[in-house]
């Protein structure tokens, strides 16, 4: 970082492309969750080349990607292999469908890599193109087991607030979001939420330990108000990711298994973000020792390098299923030859050279440190806080009595756009700063990240000093 050809924030305007892109882009590409007024008026940044951890943009910037893509480069950008078997795949069978009584060799080997790391009792697989769809498999996976034994009222999944499962109606609906929520109508009919196990909003006077029952407990009670005998299931993410990398006070997972059995409730781990290394363990329900019947799987399966999703079934559901009859559903790119022959080989990457595991007995503890240190005494951060590579503090008013700024939110987003400005992706949700970079960051990467995080949130707070 001391390299001023690294982190340049002079815009260099070198490239007569970038303003033409940005003119199109404007003039033609409708962009996800994004206000087009704002971002037209400023046009968007173009992003032209990965490598590592790093990002290159059109006018040449190095930009360190503390979000690895949208939580999903997990393996970092520019694996070749990963390159080739997508180019080997598309020579050999670019696309062919597993509906009527085929199957291709792709969809067979990842099938087999991913049940194999998975947990216990996870030996089958439903293909999706993305975590979503794999939500929405969920739901309709649900309803059908439960019909199957009989029970066709049990319908509905509880979900919480600030929950993320994805943008397709039912994913939407299943997550928690009310500005989601505004658009349309949703949650669809079937969806119940309850309160967010975030101890630092929500605990009041109580220990994380006595809130992660207090929030458990809200499960029972909506399943009691609703009625056993129409609650389908309960799902939740390990860790909270796009709702701001909300961690679970350790209380907290055992007592809603303990509620799920108890009233005999499916349990669903949305692992979109959480699978494949991200909290230092294959899965977050690996980390927390949580026994799920549905795990939704997306992101980092691929790395993102292709979109693909899915669900793993345990045995236990799989067995019902499977003797039912047609389950109707699946889509034209279930099990994509090409997608599945990239996620075979991402996994192979992670296991062959122990990427998971190096990270969790070397770098990460290193970076655990490393973040509490720049961040736990400074004042204008709080619930300073990291599980595998997730990284996030909040902004807040005053530290003694978790006081929290009016308009957080805005803050945030201005601190954003600091992080932007300096060549640092993090994400702003609500008032949190978060990050979630690739797990193959090296020590002397961590030092890069967490120096910029903490010179970005300084400056940040010099601005508000200012105003
Ligand atoms: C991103 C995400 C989804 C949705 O995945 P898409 O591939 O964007 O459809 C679902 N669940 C969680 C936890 C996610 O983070």
């Amino acid at each position: 970082m001391n390299n001023p050809l690294i982190y340049s924030t002079t815009p260099r305007n070198g490239n007569p492309e970038t303003q033409r892109w940005q003119a199109l882009d404007a003039a033609h590409h409708l962009h996800p969750f994004s206000d087009a007024a704002s971002l037209n008026a400023k046009g968007s940044r173009v992003i032209t080349k990965g490598d590592g951890v790093y990002l290159y943009d059109s006018e040449g910037h190095k930009i360190f990607d503390a979000m690895s893509g949208l939580w999903c480069v997990n393996v970092g950008y520019g694996r070749k292999e990963l390159a080739d078997a997508a180019y080997q795949q598309m020579m050999e069978l670019p696309f062919y469908n597993t509906f009527f009584k085929t199957t291709h060799p792709p969809v067979v080997e990842l099938s087999e890599l991913v049940t194999k790391v998975a947990p216990q009792g996870f030996n089958h697989i439903f293909y999706t193109n993305s975590g979503s769809e794999g939500n929405d498999t969920v739901i309709r996976m649900v309803r059908h087991y439960w019909a199957c034994l009989g029970q066709p009222k049990k319908k509905v999944i509880i979900s919480r607030t600030n929950a993320y499962h994805g943008s397709t109606i039912g994913g939407a609906s299943l997550s928690g979001m009310n500005y989601m929520h505004e658009q349309g109508d949703l949650p669809i009919p079937g969806i119940a939420h309850i309160e967010q196990p975030y101890w630092y909003a929500n605990g009041g006077e109580l220990s994380p330990e006595e809130y992660g029952i207090k929030a458990a407990r809200a499960l029972e009670n909506k399943i009691l108000e609703l009625g056993v005998e129409n609650v389908a299931a309960f799902i939740g993410e390990p860790v909270q990711g796009a709702g701001g990398i909300i961690i679970p006070p350790t209380t907290y997972w055992p007592e809603i298994q303990r509620i799920c059995g108890h009233y005999g409730i499916l349990l669903i781990a949305d692992e979109v973000i959480c699978g494949f290394g991200r909290t230092g363990e294959w899965f977050g329900s690996d980390y927390y020792g949580i026994k799920p019947h549905l795990m939704t799987i997306a992101k980092g399966l691929s790395s993102g390098y292709m979109p693909i999703g899915g669900v793993l079934v345990h045995d236990s559901i799989a067995e019902v299923l499977m003797e039912a009859g047609d389950f109707n559903h699946g889509f034209t790119y279930s099990g994509h030859p090409v997608a599945c022959a990239v996620a075979a080989a991402n996994i192979r990457l992670l296991q062959r050279e122990r990427i998971i595991e190096k990270m969790k007995s070397d770098v990460m503890p290193y970076a655990h440190q490393r973040w509490h240190d720049a961040f736990d005494d400074h004042p204008l951060v709080d619930d300073v806080r990291c599980l595998g590579y997730f990284f996030a503090v909040t902004l807040v008013e005053e530290k003694a009595s978790r006081k929290r700024f009016a308009h957080g939110d805005a803050l945030a987003l201005q601190c954003r756009d600091v992080c932007f400005k300096n060549n640092l992706i993090m994400r702003a949700t609500n008032d949190s700063m978060i990050s979630a970079p690739p797990l193959i960051m090296t020590r002397k990467q961590v030092d890069e990240f967490v120096d910029l995080a903490r010179r970005c949130i300084d400056e940040f707070q010099e601005q508000l000093a200012r105003r």
